[in-house]
């Protein structure tokens, strides 16, 4: 029978023998072994009574039996749910309740505690699985058998819920079809020419949508292989440069990574590709990423409701600072964010985008929905501007725009002006509640330990720089800026943190 994301990604698969995953430890899984492991979870799932359209929920850490069953999940024509594994007992049960999966899967560490909330919250069938693919969800699998007919399902049925980071507010799930994700696996493949020979560096988590989708996808529609590291680890990372071709992060993974010494061209010598997204990437680090490596890092644009929409060339030249182009099949424009009406180049308004890769809308948000759609167009809650040259810039999200004195205020303008400063490492400005302002800029800044910095000396730098309502109104210094597990920057926790600053 045809089930259309797993028909896809089967599509470009060698013959069974080679590998499709391997762990720095030795462990290798071929083509042949994950057809037979996800048959065997697709038959496990199926014989608990799991109907298509039913959520299969996890939170459990990365490993190559993870990946086993989201692929089985789809093949009994279940909905994948991957839940973060940072989220605490309470957010699980919220994730529980809203999504109503008929299966949930946790670490046996946390059996103990998140039972009661599973069973409280209807769910039917607990498992584990830990960070070998070890627990009661494995044996399940292991006792079933390895041939399975692929239940029906089209391109327009869900494959995945998948939950948003949560960067500007409670998480909403995203309904993404099987052609959302198997479109955007194609496109991605043909634009970044990956091919059976590729040897990817996996280090990313799989809960989210780049490295389960972006990285696992790609790899399986190519035909291409991955080494899974548990986690990110830079020492790790550089041995397996010499045996691996690419490479996806978040911008994090390249900040660190330049602090390491061993990194140098002849390191990177077998790479032919690094790859970046799920956050901005510094200018800074894309130049001195090419100093050190002689690459210049590919930067791409998307997120969790729309899978990837932009990228930088292969071919073309990838500029700092851009997110390139529109992927085959998806359209961007960028409108007013009163009216609605399109803006020409240059302009700085609303990004939305149209194409397969864009979602079914928000799970049992119906009004939210309706909301962020537009003439057909999803609203992306980024805001940003087509330059002449048809690259994409993202100037910051709808959310983070500060209105000061009635004029608006692109935070990213001003972070570019105070990052360039002597003794900046990096910066974030915000708007906070002000009297007389509506909202203060205030710039938010971690300076190099032994930089002379202070709130006059920024201020004064960007004067003459920057027109005066766009200056900070107050500099705060800070070890570090507050990320996600993602390496997005959390505004949302800086405003409140410093949400009496000018009261
Ligand atoms: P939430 O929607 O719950 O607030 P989130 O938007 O961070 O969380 P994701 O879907 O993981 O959740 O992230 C998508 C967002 O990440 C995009 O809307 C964009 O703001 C940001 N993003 C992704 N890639 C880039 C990039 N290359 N440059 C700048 N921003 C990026
Ligand atoms: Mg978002």
């Amino acid at each position: 029978m045809t089930n259309h994301l797993f028909d896809t990604l089967r599509a470009g698969q060698p013959e069974g023998g080679r590998v499709f995953i391997a762990t720095p430890e030795g462990a290798v899984f071929t083509y042949a072994d994950m057809e037979r492991r996800a048959a065997q979870y697709a038959n496990a799932l199926v014989s608990l009574g799991v109907k298509p359209g039913d959520r299969v929920a996890l939170q459990v850490e990365k490993s190559v039996e993870a990946i086993f069953a989201y692929l089985g999940t789809v093949r009994a024509g279940g909905v994948f749910l991957p839940l973060n594994t940072a989220y605490t007992a309470p957010e699980i049960d919220y994730f529980l309740g809203d999504a109503e999966p008929a299966v949930f899967v946790c670490d046996p560490a946390a059996e103990a505690t998140l039972a009661p909330i599973a069973r409280a919250r209807g769910v039917a069938h607990l498992f584990t699985l830990d960070a070998d693919g070890k627990g009661t969800l494995s044996a399940a699998a292991d006792a079933a058998a390895a041939n399975f007919e692929d239940v029906e399902r089209g391109p327009d049925d869900l494959a995945a819920l998948l939950y948003t980071s949560g960067t500007t507010g409670r998480s909403k799930g995203a309904m993404l079809t099987h052609d959302n994700l198997a479109s955007n696996a194609l496109a991605l493949v043909d634009t970044w020419r990956f091919g059976p020979e590729d040897v990817l560096i996996h280090a990313l988590p799989i809960f989210h949508t780049h490295g389960l989708f972006v990285a696992t996808n790609v790899i399986l529609a190519a035909g291409a292989s991955m080494i899974f590291l548990p986690k990110f680890d830079p020492e790790a990372i550089l041995r397996l440069m010499g045996r691996a071709s690419v490479m996806m992060g978040v911008p994090t993974f390249y900040t660190r990574l330049l602090k390491a010494p061993g990194l140098t061209p002849e390191a990177a010598a077998k790479m032919r590709l690094f790859i970046s997204g799920s956050a901005p990437l510094l200018a800074d680090t894309h130049r001195e990423w090419r100093a050190r490596t002689g690459h210049a890092i590919l930067e791409r644009y998307g997120m969790t409701e729309t899978g990837m929409n932009t990228s930088n060339p292969y071919d073309g030249e990838r500029i700092a600072g851009t997110v390139g182009m529109p992927l085959p099949g998806v359209s961007l424009r960028v409108v007013a964010p009163d009216d609605g009406t399109e803006l020409g180049a240059g302009e700085i308004g609303m990004i939305e985008v149209r194409g397969p890769n864009v979602f079914k809308g928000y799970w049992r948000m119906p009004e939210k929905t309706a909301a962020e759609f537009h003439d057909g167009w999803f609203v992306t809650g980024d805001l940003g501007l087509i330059g002449p040259d048809g690259y994409v810039q993202i100037v910051g999200r709808g959310k983070d725009l500060v209105i000061s004195g009635g004029y608006n205020v692109y935070p990213k303008e001003i972070e570019s002006e105070i990052d360039a400063l002597d003794g900046v490492v990096e910066s974030a400005v915000i708007g906070l509640p002000h009297a007389d302002f509506g909202e203060g800029v205030t710039a938010v800044v971690v300076a190099r330990p032994d930089a002379a910095l202070d709130e006059k000396a920024v201020v004064a730098a960007l004067e003459g720089r920057l027109a005066r309502y766009k200056l900070p109104k107050r500099v705060i210094f800070v070890d570090d800026l507050p990320r996600n597990t993602m390496g997005k920057v959390q505004k949302n926790l800086l405003r409140e943190q410093y949400k009496a600053l000018y009261a």
